[in-house]
């Protein structure tokens, strides 16, 4: 067990958090004169704070206790709050892996923490001889895993995960954006047994809800309890709530979707290979292929000359293409666009 204390930051755990009229007064009966509302309207009550009720759809899902769910504006507000917790800017520092999700690095400039990022090998594995000496340094606080990792795709080997989570002292953020997609399971189970954990799930892919904004953290409930002191209080609107709450309860068509994308995914890959331009396709347990071309910037122009819209990652992974798995209909007029190809 680590001394979660000893991460966060002196000043959160000094913090006296804000007090919102919902934490004083919690019930949905009565008469409400306390929070300033317009008593007129549909909107115009202040949402559950703590979003009691899809904590408890999502607990009965994951088979977690509803103290261990934290539900943010977008996994963007998990990976930014992590940063606020527990790394003193100017100071502490965080780990991540390269190529990775830009936002990591983004979120830590904002928060003037330096983020170290080590190459992963040409798998997009970890390459643990060089991840090892890390793992004993003190100024590092943080250290971000995706898997399925954007913009590879591939799921990381769970026993190196398990290694970092047993020889590191900080915080472990699992970012599994991804997940729903992956053959394997997810690795929220192992909350309950490193303490130091935590697990990043989104509504925003497989759920389909990217405009309603929710991200969600699983964890200890102590590292839980740092999440909710730190939140902006009203940090999920009622239309984001209410949306999640109904694609839990619509489960059936979550997995109609799901196993549509798969299937146009295995379509997808298919016909890509077909294509003398497609030098490789990386292994994805992701919605989207990593492809690596002759040349990436000039198939990306091509393709949007033809409204067809791609992530040029030559950048990141040299003459490689991330393309999201579309509708049967968008996925074949990409197809023939790349055999018209000049
Ligand atoms: C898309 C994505 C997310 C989702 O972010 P939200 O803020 O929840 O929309 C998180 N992590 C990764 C790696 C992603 O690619």
């Amino acid at each position: 067990m680590i001394n979660i204390k000893n991460i966060v930051r002196p000043n959160i755990i000094e913090l006296q958090p804000y007090s919102s009229a919902r934490d004083e007064f919690n019930s949905k009966d009565g008469i409400f004169l306390d929070a300033n509302e317009n008593p007129f309207g549909s909107l115009n009550r202040y949402p559950d704070p703590y979003q009691k009720e899809l904590k408890q759809e999502l607990a009965n899902k994951k088979e977690v206790d509803t103290n261990a769910i934290f539900v943010g504006n977008g996994s963007d507000e998990v990976i930014d709050l992590a940063f606020r917790i527990f790394c003193r800017p100017g100071i502490d520092k965080a780990l991540t892996f390269s190529p990775t999700y830009g936002m990591y690095d983004v979120s830590a400039s904002i928060n003037n923490i330096a983020l170290l990022k080590i190459p992963l090998n040409k798998d997009f594995q970890f390459d643990m001889n060089m991840v090892s000496p890390y793992l004993n340094d003190k100024s590092i606080k943080l250290i971000f895993i995706c898997s399925p990792n954007n913009p590879s795709g591939n799921l990381m080997d769970k026993s190196d995960i398990e290694f970092i989570l047993n020889n590191f002292n900080g915080i472990v953020i699992i970012d599994e954006a991804y997940i729903d997609f992956a053959e394997k399971e997810s690795l929220i189970n192992l909350i309950s047994k490193y303490n130091n954990l935590v697990i990043s799930q989104t509504f925003s892919k497989a759920w389909g809800l990217a405009a309603a904004r929710v991200g969600i953290a699983y964890a200890n409930k102590e590292i839980i309890s740092f999440y909710n002191k730190v939140k902006p209080p009203y940090n999920v609107s009622e239309l984001s709530q209410k949306a999640a709450i109904k694609a839990l309860k619509n489960y059936s068509s979550y997995q109609e979707n799901l196993k549509i994308i798969l299937k146009e995914k295995k379509q997808l890959k298919n016909n890509l290979l077909e294509l003398d331009l497609v030098k490789k396709i990386y292994p994805s347990d992701a919605n989207f292929l990593l492809i690596e071309v002759d040349n990436a910037d000039k198939i990306y122009t091509f393709l949007v000359s033809k409204q067809i819209i791609t992530r040029n990652r030559n950048k990141q992974v040299s003459n490689c293409i991330r393309i999201s798995v579309g509708t049967s209909e968008e996925n074949q007029k990409l197809i023939t666009a790349l055999k018209n190809i000049l």
